[in-house]
């Protein structure tokens, strides 16, 4: 999945911040790096600093126009270290993950990035569905731009583990007859221990309904309750 997500660095002037990219990306799994128009292409400071990234500088595209590319992309985000004069919009970084990691299962996506001097132009965040800004400090909001491509790479990751995570756990919870089933199943019982007394029930089982929907037992859970209260009826009917 993750593949299909494109950081895109725009006119970038030092080779160190595309190696310092393609390592933040590696980190969290990203691997599809795009460069527009790069003042120069990689170089060796570039392979320093992508470390053991090589693969994903190796494999950079370099295009001359940011409209080159994104072309094949359903959903394309901008990033900016400032509020812009035009309002656009907006999506947090967590928001920002989560929207890049549900969509691209429908086609390519790409965030943008844009020059250490001066950003993305209007012209270039015009082309963008959202902007994102990181929330950092008012006084100083400017990250160095690989830092700001580890951050939100990191947004990306987290947001694709929880959906890794959702997909693979998969609670069986039981049916409302089958709850109501233990429920009847709890009060006799409570019945048979004189715990309860069937004149003055009181609040009990209502108390006890209020617990276990609050607990909200898996199908095996309440299986389990439910071999308690027999071991309990068994043992006692044994004991008389
Ligand atoms: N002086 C430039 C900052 C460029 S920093 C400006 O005011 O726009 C280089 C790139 O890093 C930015 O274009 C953006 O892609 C990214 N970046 C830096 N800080 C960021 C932040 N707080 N939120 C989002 N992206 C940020």
């Amino acid at each position: 999945m993750l593949e299909n997500i494109k950081i895109v660095l725009v006119n970038t002037s030092h080779t160190g911040n595309i190696g310092s990219t393609a390592r933040a990306m590696k980190t969290m799994g990203l691997s599809q790096l795009v460069l527009v128009d790069p003042v120069s292409p990689p170089d060796g400071k570039a392979s320093a600093l992508a470390a053991g990234a090589g693969d994903v500088l190796a494999n950079a595209k370099i295009v001359s126009t940011l409209a080159e590319a994104v072309a094949d992309c359903g959903l394309v985000v901008g990033t900016s270290a400032r509020s812009r004069t035009l309002s656009w919009p907006m999506l947090e970084p967590r928001g920002c993950g989560e929207k890049l990691v549900s969509e691209v299962p429908k086609y390519p996506v790409a965030l943008v990035f844009g020059r250490e001097n001066n950003g993305l132009s209007n012209d270039e965040l015009q082309q963008c569905h959202f902007h994102v800004c990181i929330p950092a400090n008012p006084e100083y909001s400017s990250l160095n731009l690989a830092a700001a491509v580890q951050t939100l790479c990191y947004e990306i990751r987290m947001a694709h583990l929880n959906e890794t995570r959702r997909e693979s756990v998969q609670e069986e919870y039981p049916l409302a007859e089958d709850l109501e089933g233990f429920y009847s199943h709890l009060e006799q019982t409570l019945f048979k221990t004189n715990f309860i007394i069937p004149k003055h029930p009181g609040m009990v089982m209502t108390k006890l309904r209020r617990l276990f929907n609050r607990a909200r037992p898996e199908t095996q859970e309440l299986n389990i309750l439910r071999g308690i209260l027999a071991s309990i009826e068994k043992t006692s009917k044994e004991n008389k």
